[in-house]
């Protein structure tokens, strides 16, 4: 039985910033853990991992694991923690080895290091420091104005970090790639040639992607991937066909489509991130992707706050609602596909606090996006023209 969450025994996470926090469902804004300017063999065992690990094996948790998952939960969501606790369940022992002081003998296990915010979508969930396609909008952003933007990369070309990989490569089974957009970035290919020239296809990838190209510089990622023995993708997509064109800002449905069918053998399930933009198109999302063959999986949006699906008047929920009970009864989804929609369509049930405030954040921002994309939301969402006229 994990103690928390397995994640402070196994992973290490760099982000964009070149920060490390215990894992990509912290804020990035949040207090890191530890950062590119150490030495980055010290950061799995330094006095702030040690802490954490103490807390969880107390039976508490870090705030910020609380808002991150332990809120989602009670709300009806399912975290991040609790999928890395059913999909990393065979590390559970580790947690019996951890010193008195919290440190642990044991390298990561799973890396999650982000080589920049290079980007070519330019998603409405997302911004400027994750996104490099936002860049030349960020002064007619509000939300965005006094945010610094600029590419960021700190490992591809950190000898401390090759370094360090040479040191954990026999420890190390799992790498999950996203963005900016992974199949964009030199580092990426660069672990990849890595992994190959130092014979360790046998790991496992995995990639949050927007699979808009498949083809990088010399690089060919589809012929790349058949040299590992494991590859998954969890393609992002929100929204079915123009909510999601209207949430993901460059997204093409043709050709997402063309390479969905190329790489298919390699997607495990479609990752789509429930927002005002795409829950209601999100059953249609689930039906497309069925009919494939393909799981989806909802991430529950937690941030920004104002695009959260709480926010939404109740007619509009209980159309939802509805809409997603008679999707569960005329597919055939799996028994976690059935617990993922009902715990999001418990979570769009919820009431949100501040919601006059939210309300307000959401019509300038997307009023402000609208005029830079030459879009409309009221002709994108007309079921939702009435309430967006109130607010
Ligand atoms: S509890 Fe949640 S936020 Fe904290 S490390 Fe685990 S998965 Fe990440």
């Amino acid at each position: 039985m994990i103690k928390g969450c397995i994640l402070p025994w196994i992973h290490l996470h760099g982000d964009v910033k070149g920060n490390y926090h215990l894992c990509c469902h912290i804020p990035p804004s949040s207090n890191p853990i530890g950062n590119h300017t150490e030495p980055i063999s010290t950061i799995f065992n330094n006095d702030a991992y040690k802490e954490v690990r103490k807390l969880f094996l107390s039976g508490k948790a870090p705030d910020v694991c609380k808002k991150a998952c332990y809120d989602v939960e009670a709300l009806g969501g399912e975290s991040n923690r609790q999928q890395v606790n059913k999909r990393f369940g065979k590390f559970a022992k580790l947690q019996d080895y951890t010193n008195k002081e919290g440190s642990v003998s044991n390298n990561p296990i799973y890396l999650d290091i982000r080589f920049g915010n290079k980007c070519n979508f330019k998603c409405r969930i997302c911004g400027p420091f994750a996104s490099s396609a936002w860049f030349k909008d960020v002064k007619k952003v509000t939300k965005f104005n006094n945010h610094p933007f600029q590419l960021e990369d700190y490992y591809t070309e950190s000898p401390d970090f090759w370094n360090y990989l040479n040191k954990i490569k026999d420890s190390v089974r799992h790498f999950y790639f996203a963005g900016g957009e992974p199949l964009l970035m030199d580092g990426h290919y660069k672990l990849l040639d890595w992994l190959i020239k130092n014979n360790k296809t046998d790991v496992e990838l995995t990639y949050n992607t927007n699979l808009s190209t498949l083809t990088y510089k010399s690089y060919d990622i589809f012929n790349m991937w058949q040299e590992f023995d494991s590859v998954k993708l969890w393609p992002s997509v929100d929204g079915y066909k123009d909510h999601c064109r209207y949430g993901r800002t460059n997204f093409d449905w043709n050709t997402f489509e063309k390479n969905l069918i190329k790489v298919k053998k390699y997607v495990d399930t479609v990752s789509s991130t429930v927002s005002i933009y795409s829950i209601l198109t999100t059953p249609e999302l689930i039906i497309y992707f069925k009919n494939l063959n393909i799981s989806t999986y909802l991430n529950t949006l937690d941030n920004p706050t104002f695009m959260d699906i709480r926010l939404l008047p109740k007619n509009i929920k209980i159309k939802i609602t509805k809409k997603f009970n008679l999707l569960k009864r005329k597919m055939p989804l799996n028994e976690d596909e059935i617990i993922n929609i009902d715990s999001n369509v418990k979570y769009l049930n919820n009431n949100i606090e501040n919601k006059e405030f939210l309300l307000k954040q959401f019509k300038q921002f997307n009023s402000e996006v609208d005029q830079i994309n030459k879009t409309s939301f009221t002709k994108t969402y007309p079921e939702l023209a009435e309430w967006y006229e109130t607010i």
